[in-house]
């Protein structure tokens, strides 16, 4: 798995666990009792601070009191739901009512557990570390998910999703970002001369050129042959220099088992200036692939910005 596509999904080793509690017994409760369970415990007195904790701290797990003043539990986890940061967040009620019906509508509303009032710290502990089991694996399928399998690199579906928040962060901080776009040159003719499974080696070889920039950068498989790599916080000059250190790196790339053979790429390289102003995220990419078309067309093998070709 490509490591620099991973950092940003990186998660501290130390799970996070946030108590809502209205009780402060019960933090010192808790705190004393989970301490050498290796979590980290946050606690909240109301549903509101629960809520704003929620959305910075990033729990995996939350302790939800459902007899909390204002805001009651129900509440506090209908609105951790309807929250797309917070919405995956595990939530154990815990709670003194034994009513059927209320532990109905606790689960029913997205909690994963339910723990009554009193309870065994035995017990506690078991269900917390069943919580983080289920949401540990959460993490790796929905990752999995947007990983394209051949070169471990992130998907279209994740190109896609990224690109777009990249985009609108830039332009909401004013910061720059570029996106490089990448097609290696007369693919077809490498499969054709050498079969698919060279051709996969030399994707996959690629990728790991891709995947050698900052670990900022945000490597992409397009789909086929085509590649985009996510620059933010990057003007178009700068994001010209990685893309000819790509296209470098390619080119002068030995292949063992074929010495004399010399692989390209083209690379299109487009930032929030590029003309005409992009207004979507989906803008951008355009002005990439329009820089990529040209660099195509200007003979392949080099390094377009906003279809002005540079020398390669
Ligand atoms: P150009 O320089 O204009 O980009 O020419 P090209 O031959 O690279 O472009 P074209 O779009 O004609 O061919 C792309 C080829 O990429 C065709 C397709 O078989 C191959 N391809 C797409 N995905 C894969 C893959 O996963 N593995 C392999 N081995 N080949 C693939
Ligand atoms: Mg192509
Ligand atoms: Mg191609």
């Amino acid at each position: 798995m490509n490591p620099a596509a991973l950092s940003d999904q990186a998660r501290p080793s130390i799970p996070r666990i946030l108590a809502v509690d209205d009780s402060e017994l019960m933090h010192r409760l808790l705190r004393s009792r989970l301490q050498l369970e290796q979590v980290e415990i946050h606690t909240a007195l109301n549903g509101e601070d629960g809520l704003r904790m929620a959305e910075t701290l990033q729990p995996e797990v939350i302790l939800l009191d459902i007899d909390l003043e204002g805001m009651d539990g129900f509440e506090v986890l209908q609105r951790l739901k309807e929250n797309p940061k917070t919405r995956d967040i595990a939530v154990i009620f815990i709670s003194a009512s034994c009513e059927t019906m209320e532990r109905v509508r606790c689960l029913d509303l997205g909690a994963v557990d339910f723990i009554p009032k009193p309870f065994e710290i035995a017990e506690l502990k078991a269900r917390v570390r069943s919580a983080l089991r289920v949401q540990q694996l959460l993490r790796m399928l929905s990752q999995r998910a947007q990983l394209d399998g051949l070169t471990a690199l992130w998907n279209r579906a994740y190109f896609d999703q990224r690109l777009a928040a990249e985009f609108s962060e830039s332009v909401r901080h004013d910061r720059p970002m570029s996106l490089v776009m990448c097609d290696i040159d007369h693919f077809k003719g490498v499969n054709d001369r050498f079969g698919h499974p060279f051709g996969d080696e030399v994707l996959a070889l690629f990728s790991t050129i891709l995947s050698g920039g900052r670990v900022s950068d945000i490597p992409c498989r397009y789909g086929g042959e085509e590649f985009g790599v996510i620059l933010p916080a990057t003007a178009i000059t700068e994001a010209a220099e990685v893309a000819e250190r790509f296209r470098r790196a390619f080119e002068t790339h030995p292949w063992r088992r074929h010495p004399d053979l010399t692989l390209t790429a083209s690379f299109g390289v487009a930032d929030l200036t590029s003309p005409p102003p992009s207004v979507t995220s989906a803008d951008l990419l355009v002005r990439a692939d329009t820089a990529l078309y040209a660099a195509k067309h200007g003979g392949r093998n080099r390094v377009a910005i906003n279809s002005l070709p540079l020398a390669a």
